[in-house]
């Protein structure tokens, strides 16, 4: 057996190694949606299972407890509902017009992923989830709706469905049979072992992990940073290895490595996490450094709509807005973002814009009828009403009151600026800002010329017109997009302003794998043994999303990466 020992490891001293072959596990490591959903399927072939995790129980089920529970479906009966056609043709034209994928040799497993799992989306995967448990609104969302161009980016129709129950929704239905397979002793949870390395023997056949036991935080809530004090080294024998260890978007000198400046222009100084600090990246490390082909490490969905948490669970927590087409969105100068670029309608392109201003930051422009019919921040723990599933609180957001994660924000947050008139507002972001780069003037003309545009059915405002367009859509009347007014009328105030911080969140590429999640070489050949899902393969292939996301289609990605790599798992003789 060749031992592979990366640069930054320490001598190991094996405590653990298995060696009746019938009893060697397949060994996952994360305990994250894409590494619970592998080993939920491997179990179903029999198999013996173990998932290692370097955080505490408490973490269990990773991003994806955090997570809105936004799952991308095709052709649901919720969309019907909402008198929405949609169709897997549509889809794929939709997918492949965002994906852009233009880099033949690192895009060929991407694609093959990314038409894959449009076809999950559009078939098997409510129902499989249904069976599981799982169950969405019937108001879906309108996410990316693009940037007013048929053939480019952006969803044609409505796509977001929310779960009942949000994240840790989608991390029960998984959590329950896993749970009951500890129990009967097919599958056991190692908790604090922080895999360091694989073990592969003379012809590159990974046989199993080495990494150290950290020390025991069984106290630590979930999502808090952990300590990586290591009390001692393990090594595990494996039948099979998944690395489902997530992406980057916690490890912010990751983050700014990978940053493409050429299309995004500076990496702002002034990052904040969308993810706790568990995604590091430290997994994708590891396997590349016994031989994994990792591709198009430049691709991310990092969000321009992010701001300071005022309760912070883990370093640098940001909170992304989810926002609603009516905010004025401003650049730190004052000056409006180009039409099409509206809040909501193109992420990438969106950032990329305010990136390449040199400033790292922009502005929303908005008032209290818009934040409360608008206004959803990403998070299960900022919509509790979805989250513990409490009808009442729901129908309350369907009413006139404010969120009470928007108040809370409202009365803390350090980005937001709250004011009964244009110029008292002005004169807030500019000593929030504190960089004199805010042109009042500006803001004030621009707003004035907007709400010039609300006294006839008809306006040359492109936004305006596209408020009117998207309020036709059942899901945005009832509770995203406010009838369109005056933003300066005193009916709607106080005016408000959020200043926006570019936010950490999803990596786009990853390890390389076949449709099976076999993870390659740069030569294009299988490395026996070793296999990888959920957002550390790029969700599949190394990238299925290509250069663009649709919303929706990560924690779906998640499950459809780990189901493919479990079926296989289950068939493996
Ligand atoms: C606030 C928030 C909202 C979101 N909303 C949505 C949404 O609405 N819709 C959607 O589709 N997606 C959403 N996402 C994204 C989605 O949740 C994630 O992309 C997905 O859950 C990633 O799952 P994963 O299993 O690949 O990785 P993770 O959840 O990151 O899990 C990886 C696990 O591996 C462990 N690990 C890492 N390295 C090692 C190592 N070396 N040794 C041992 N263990 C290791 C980590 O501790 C972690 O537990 C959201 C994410 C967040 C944070």
């Amino acid at each position: 057996m060749t031992y592979i020992t990366p640069e930054t490891s320490s001598q190991s001293s094996p405590t653990e190694t298995p060696t009746n072959s019938s009893t060697i596990p397949i060994v996952i490591v994360g305990s994250g949606l894409a590494g619970m959903v592998a080993a939920y399927e491997a179990l179903q072939g029999g198999k013996q299972v173990v998932i290692l995790d370097q955080e505490n129980r408490n973490n269990l089920g990773g991003q994806a407890f955090w997570s809105l529970g936004g799952l991308f479906y095709v052709g649901s009966p919720e969309q019907k509902l909402m008198r929405v056609s949609d169709s897997y043709e549509l889809a794929w034209r939709d997918w492949e017009n965002s994906a852009d994928y233009d880099d033949a040799p690192h895009d060929r497993w991407p694609k093959a992923w990314g038409q894959a799992y449009v076809q999950f989306a559009a078939g098997e995967k409510r129902e499989y989830l249904k069976k599981l448990g799982l169950n969405v609104l019937p108001t879906i969302g309108w996410a990316e709706r693009g940037s007013g161009d048929a053939s480019g980016h952006g969803n044609s129709v409505p796509r977001f469905h929310l779960t009942w129950g949000t994240g840790p929704e989608v991390v029960r239905v998984f959590r329950e049979p896993l749970e009951r397979a500890e129990a009967t002793g097919q599958f056991t949870w190692r908790f604090r072992h922080r895999v360091e390395g694989l073990l592969q023997d003379e012809s590159g056949r990974v046989t199993g992990v080495r990494g150290v036991e950290l020390a025991a935080d069984d106290a630590l809530p979930r999502g808090r940073a952990s300590s990586r004090k290591a009390v001692r080294e393990f090594q595990l024998n494996a039948a099979s290895v998944v690395i489902a260890t997530g992406g980057i978007g916690g490890n912010l000198a990751k983050v700014r490595a990978s940053w493409p400046s050429d299309r995004w222009g500076p990496c702002p100084g002034d990052l904040v996490a969308g993810v706790p600090a568990h995604v590091d990246g430290s997994g994708i490390d590891v396997a590349k450094h016994a031989g994994a082909n990792l591709v198009n490490t430049d691709r991310m969905w990092h969000y321009p709509e992010g701001m300071h948490n005022w309760d912070s669970i883990w370093p640098h927590h940001g909170i992304r807005i989810i926002p609603g087409p009516s905010s004025l969105w401003l650049d730190a100068t004052g000056t409006r973002l180009p039409t099409n670029l509206f809040p909501g309608s193109d992420n990438l392109a969106a950032l990329s814009h305010i990136g390449k201003t040199g400033h790292g930051y922009s502005w929303f422009l908005l008032n209290s009828t818009i934040a409360d019919k608008e206004f959803i921040f990403s998070g299960s723990e900022q919509n509790p009403d979805l989250t513990q599933k409490t009808i009442r609180q729901l129908a309350s957001k369907l009413g006139p009151k404010t969120h009470p994660a928007v108040q809370a924000f409202k009365d803390h947050g350090v980005d937001w600026v709250i004011a009964d008139n244009l110029d008292e507002l002005t004169a807030k972001m500019v000593a929030l800002a504190d960089d004199g780069l805010l042109d009042r003037e500006r803001v004030t003309r621009t707003v004035a010329d907007r709400d010039s545009q609300l006294d006839n059915p008809f306006s040359k405002d492109a936004q305006v017109n596209y408020l009117r367009t998207a309020r036709k859509f059942l899901g945005d009347k009832i509770v995203r997009a406010a009838a369109p007014h005056k933003l300066a009328d005193a009916k709607h105030g106080p005016l408000i302003a959020v200043r926006l911080q570019v936010l950490t969140r999803k990596t786009l590429g990853g390890l390389e794998t076949d449709l099976s999640g076999r993870c390659l070489d740069s030569d294009g050949n299988i490395i026996p043994g070793l296999f990888a899902c959920g957002e550390a393969a790029g969700f599949g292939g190394g990238g299925m999303h290509g250069k663009n996301a649709l919303e929706g289609t990560f924690l779906g990605g998640c499950i459809h990466s780990g189901k493919r790599v479990g079926e296989a798992l289950a068939k493996d003789k």
